[in-house]
């Protein structure tokens, strides 16, 4: 086991914008490249007044934060690269209000870096196809969300899990507990013939139909574990994502729950190996 990042290495390695930079630089485009313009090799020098490198050859400008989350802000880079540090050092997730006071930004940019920074984790993490060894475990929970005095239903938002048992987990928001609606996401998320448990939801019933092999345990009636069949890795994943959410977020609409979500998915599908998770997204950028 790797040991901790620590804030002091964070700091030692990216002490300023300039090293933040020439990281991206070095992480996207090599530490010499082909230049794009005139097809020469070389090692691009870094401008003084842009944060741009240029080829030593033609000039042409390469700006390593285009097409990251960075590009078109006007917070020091520096910043955003210690907002993903805050992300993958803590387990629950990052309030707004503890971004701000951290970075020292106003309330409305942390809210901005926060969420930049959730999409981003989510497109780190993609969403390959579960079922290739492991017996995949799906079920539905309502996170979020808070009841208004005014309202008789507090306005959680659904969400179906679909976890592969020691891998990955991939959930998308629903609508409603019918079956169809979950179906397509099982087919378009899980392998066609892949061991598929659930509880014994009505949403989960036909599964059998799609191609999986599909076996539940009742719930209802006190049934949690019949050999290989039940749902606790997925039923562990909801209750460390309400925790996470409810721990450091006063309340989450749906509108902005897939960005949480992916957030929580990157955590739980780098389980195994928190201490890779800021090298992983520092080195993960869009090549050119
Ligand atoms: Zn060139």
């Amino acid at each position: 086991m790797a040991k901790t990042f620590t804030i002091t290495e964070f700091f030692r390695r990216f002490p300023d914008d300039d090293a933040c930079l020439a990281h991206l630089m070095k992480v996207r485009y090599g530490d010499t490249l082909d230049c794009l313009k005139c097809g020469k090799h070389g090692h691009f020098s870094r401008l003084k007044k842009l944060p741009a490198y240029s080829c030593p050859w033609c000039g042409h400008h390469i700006h390593p934060m285009q097409g990251t989350p960075f590009e078109r802000s006007r917070t020091p880079l520096q910043k955003w690269f210690y907002a993903m540090y805050l992300f993958t050092t803590t387990r629950n997730g990052v309030a707004a209000k503890e971004l701000q006071r951290q970075l020292g930004v106003t309330y409305k940019t942390a809210w901005r870096i926060g969420h930049e920074i959730r999409k981003y984790m989510a497109w780190v993490d993609g969403d390959s196809p579960l079922g290739g060894s492991g017996i995949v475990e799906v079920d539905k929970a309502y996170i979020g969300g808070r009841r208004r005095p005014e309202e008789k239903f507090d306005n959680k938002t659904m969400v179906l899990g679909m976890v592969e048992r020691d891998g990955e987990i991939i959930t998308r928001i629903v609508r409603s507990r019918r079956f169809d609606e979950a179906a397509s996401h099982f087919v378009a998320n899980v392998k066609q013939g892949a061991r598929v448990a659930s509880d014994e939801s009505t949403t989960f019933i036909n599964i059998s139909r799609l191609g999986f092999r599909h076996q539940w345990v009742n719930h209802a009636k006190k049934e949690w574990v019949r050999g290989e069949v039940h749902t606790n890795t997925i039923e562990g994943f909801w209750a460390w994502l309400k925790r996470g959410i409810n721990g450091t977020h006063v309340w989450i609409s749906a509108k902005h729950m897939p960005k949480y979500l992916g957030e929580f998915e990157f955590r739980f599908n780098l389980r195994n190996s928190p201490n890779l998770m800021f090298d992983f997204l520092l080195a993960a950028f869009p090549r050119p």
